[in-house]
């Protein structure tokens, strides 16, 4: 069984402001922790392609992709996409590119079986960015890019993507909020930014609201409660994960009470389901997650899960 992990050098020269808590330094607290484990050797590494026009245009409009393109700044400049959050320097539009294209590589490599499952690595995040609007550090909706291209390029006719940051992915119920293929399930801290998510009545939006403070036991219960069951009604032919990691307890960022171990378990209950509908498919993008320590031992919790030990 054959585990991708995707990510790209080009990623890590996204730099925004000082005391930005989105740094570069999350993809290498992420790599530092896969060697000391172990597990590196075990996972086949790939370089995330750049993203094309047409994946992009699944997802977002043809304006906001030419708004990106052409605020993409020269050398030390920098250009605010919206209230002072998204942030974009000279190699932002460029790390852009790769992280969206990485879900798209990944969608591709479990499709054709060359791998069950993949992690790509990459930033800025993306679940936030809305069809037509940047927003919270993320420019293009990478898993959002993903599933659209199992369903445009594949033919899946039903793809789900769980959202386990503890912020609402905004961005992914936006674009697919018309798209019944998709099922997206989301738990996040409430009331919080992005301060969506609350009041849903479509059948393929499972947002889980939880208050501050939830422990991993709570959070198992939420998602037994509402993911598990609306995943198995639903029988997802790939399973996408926004992987947030910034619900961990030591996180200055919010305030859930996750630990390593809540990770491992979420990502065995989604590989279970994935094996039960979808021949084992899965792909993960990593979200948000900025205390560099908690965020490199919960990604390699999860990328062992994946892996199945
Ligand atoms: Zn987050």
């Amino acid at each position: 069984m054959t585990i991708a992990f995707i990510t790209h050098h080009e990623c890590s020269l996204h730099r925004v402001a000082v005391h930005h808590p989105e740094v570069p330094e999350r993809l290498s607290a992420i790599d530092d922790r896969m060697l000391a484990s172990g597990i590196s050797i075990l996972l086949s590494h790939y370089d995330a392609p750049l993203v094309t026009r047409e994946q992009l245009l699944r997802v977002h409009t043809a304006d906001y992709v030419d708004y990106v393109e052409s605020s993409s700044p020269g050398p030390d400049d920098m250009v605010c996409l919206d209230e002072g959050d998204t942030v974009m320097t000279e190699h932002t539009l460029q790390a852009a590119r790769r992280a969206a294209g990485a879900a798209v590589l990944g969608v591709d490599l479990v499709m054709s079986g060359e791998a069950s499952s993949a992690f790509c690595s990459v930033r800025p995040p993306g679940h936030h960015a809305e069809r037509a609007r940047a927003m919270g550090f993320c420019i293009f909706n990478n898993v959002a890019v993903g599933a659209a291209h199992a369903l445009a390029q594949h033919g899946l006719e039903r793809v789900a993507v769980v959202d386990f940051d503890v912020h609402h992915g905004n961005g992914t119920e936006d674009i697919f909020r018309d798209e019944p293929r998709v099922l997206f399930c989301s738990t996040f801290q409430h009331p919080f930014y992005p301060h969506t998510g609350e009041a849903v009545d479509s059948p393929h939006l499972v947002n889980v609201p939880l208050t501050r403070g939830v422990t991993g036991r709570e959070f198992r219960d939420a998602v037994k409660g509402h993911w598990l069951p609306a995943l198995e009604a639903f029988k997802p032919q790939l399973i996408m994960i926004s992987a947030g990691f910034d619900g961990h307890r030591e996180e200055d960022m919010a305030d859930f009470r996750l630990v390593e171990d809540d990770y491992a378990w979420v990502t065995r209950e989604l590989k279970e389901v994935a094996k039960r509908h979808g021949e084992g498919r899965l792909v993960s993008c990593l979200e948000g997650g900025y205390a560099l320590s908690a965020l490199g031992r919960s990604a390699c919790v999860h990328l062992d899960a994946l892996i199945g030990h």
